[in-house]
């Protein structure tokens, strides 16, 4: 299969002031080949070139967490982080396999992902990554999980303000939500404002950067938790995304 990595070295270094060492490296490479792999028999992801799946999956999975360009500072103390509706392990692998100090939770409600994640996980020897099959509304209510990371991702899964329901009430006071989104604008932040604060939150920042090979805009949204999220939030299944906050 391509190897998708070695010429990527200078660009991880310019964009993130980090490179792979070179267990990372075989790491990403042999997720690469899996999720190809696994592909035949499940719907992952449409991103197969090796270009785009280093740039959609491998870099903007840890640009997310690297505002400005350099690591949110908790990861260098062992934070735990949870990534929501992770899909086929994004970003939460990369980010996983990147900071292997810290611990990293793969939520997703669909058991057939999960069940692939589980194998990819053994074939990675990845231990510092767990996996949980459920929705983000009822383990947000969980004594386990609720108030309990210091760092929540969540890509592709719902809009914005969902997101914000999904996150916040997993965690910590003072933990941060990263919401990854493709295009974004002013307007937008000014009505999620609401939403966030009602969830016990704050917009700290939105950062917009392009893609290192495409050119292609991305927003992250930084969300820091201030204040206890109220015990109706997440509401019950699927009614933060046919009633978003507002
Ligand atoms: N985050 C991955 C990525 O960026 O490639 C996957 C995105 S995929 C489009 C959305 C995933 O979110 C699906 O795997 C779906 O099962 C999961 N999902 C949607 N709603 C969810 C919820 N309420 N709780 C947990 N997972 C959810």
């Amino acid at each position: 299969m391509t190897n998708l990595l070695p010429e990527m070295a200078e660009i991880w270094q310019q964009t993130l002031n980090w490179q792979p060492d070179e267990q990372q490296q075989q790491k990403f490479q042999q997720l690469y080949e899996l999720i190809v792999l696994g592909n035949q028999q499940l719907n992952l992801t449409r991103i197969t070139d090796p270009q785009d799946f280093w740039e959609k999956h491998l870099w903007d999975s840890l640009r997310g967490i690297a505002p400005q360009g350099q690591f949110i500072p908790s990861l260098s103390e062992n934070a735990s982080i949870i990534d929501i509706g992770t899909g086929a392990g994004f970003p939460g692998i990369p980010v996983a396999i990147t900071v292997p100090n810290c611990t990293i939770t793969l939520l997703d409600s669909t058991r057939k992902k999960i069940n692939f994640i589980n194998e990819t996980l053994t074939q990675l020897t990845l231990s510092n990554a767990k996996t949980l099959v459920g929705r983000a509304e009822e383990i947000g209510h969980h004594p386990q999980h609720r108030k309990t990371y210091d760092i929540a991702l969540i890509r592709a899964v719902s809009n914005a303000a969902v997101c914000a329901e999904y996150t916040l009430p997993l965690l910590k006071h003072g933990g941060l939500a990263v919401i990854y989104r493709g295009n974004w604008t002013e307007e937008e932040t000014k009505s999620l404002q609401n939403a966030v604060n009602q969830l016990g939150g704050i917009i700290e920042s939105l950062e917009q950067f392009t893609t290192p090979l495409t050119n292609s805009i991305r927003h992250c949204l930084y969300l820091r938790k201030v204040v206890n999220t109220p015990a109706s939030f997440p509401r019950g299944a699927g009614v933060a995304t046919q009633k978003p906050l507002s």
